[in-house]
């Protein structure tokens, strides 16, 4: 049997309207419940690139003023969802 529990759905997910400024793909979003809420990292939120061979897939810690590395589309959804 394993040992590891399914998530709550909203631990991560694709944040709405935000890319990746080096590549382009969807930003991630990810709520640091665990092991990232502790320190180095001491974070409560986390962003990163979805792409695998993006430089900023490693992502950074997501702060008040957002990411340094995502820019936002609101073009890109035709609900026009905000976050
Ligand atoms: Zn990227």
């Amino acid at each position: 049997m394993s040992e590891v529990k399914a998530k709550p759905h909203n631990t991560a997910r694709l944040a709405p309207n935000l890319y990746c400024k080096a590549c382009g793909w969807p930003i991630i979003h990810v709520c640091c419940n665990d092991e990232m809420s502790v320190e180095p990292w001491g974070t409560d939120y986390w962003g990163y690139c979805s792409n695998k061979g993006c430089k900023n897939h490693e992502g950074e810690d997501w702060g008040q003023c957002g990411l340094d590395f995502a820019f936002r589309d609101d073009m890109a959804r035709p609900d026009g969802e905000r976050r």
